[in-house]
């Protein structure tokens, strides 16, 4: 069983730390969905497939956990979805399927750092889930929204 988490809710609006400015857009989930996190959940970053709506299924990356580089001092879970979108995605139901782990939080003493480190978070799961096992998850039923 490759699926860690699923989960779905409105995309709500973040602490405007401007991960748009720095080309690495965010959508933010409510905090009752962080609040429901199983508690065993490590903070870091996961990999897996999301759903703005009822629209494509996407390449994800999501942080989970208190953000150290923005020193935040409530959990926030945020979704960066690897596709370009051409509008918002405010008030949306976003829907993901974890799948993997890639590495924990960890503070960074420069902004270059901490977006070259985010680069390759994306790589690496674009790289994982063209595997095989992932492609195949992307028909599973979890997404099938309700009509
Ligand atoms: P906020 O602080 O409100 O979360 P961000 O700068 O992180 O602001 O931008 C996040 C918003 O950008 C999302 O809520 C969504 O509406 C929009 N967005 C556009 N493209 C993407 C993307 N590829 N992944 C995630 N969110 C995106
Ligand atoms: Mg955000």
């Amino acid at each position: 069983r490759s699926l860690l988490y699923f989960c779905r809710g409105q995309v709500v609006r973040g602490f405007g730390c401007g991960s748009k400015q720095l080309g690495i857009p965010t959508a933010n989930f409510p905090e009752q969905v962080v609040d429901n996190l199983p508690a065993d959940v490590s903070p870091g970053i996961y990999y897996g497939w999301a759903i703005v709506g009822s629209g494509d299924i996407h390449k994800m990356v999501v942080s989970i956990g208190w953000n150290p580089y923005y020193k935040n001092m409530k959990k926030s879970m945020e979704t960066h979805i690897i596709h370009t979108f051409e509008e918002d995605s405010y008030g949306e139901i976003l829907s993901v399927a974890i799948f993997g782990y890639l590495r924990p939080e960890k503070n960074f003493d420069s902004l270059e750092s901490f977006i070259s480190a985010i680069q390759g978070d994306i790589e690496e799961a674009k790289k994982r889930l063209d595997l095989p096992e992932y492609l195949k998850l992307k028909d599973d039923n979890f997404f099938q929204v309700p009509k």
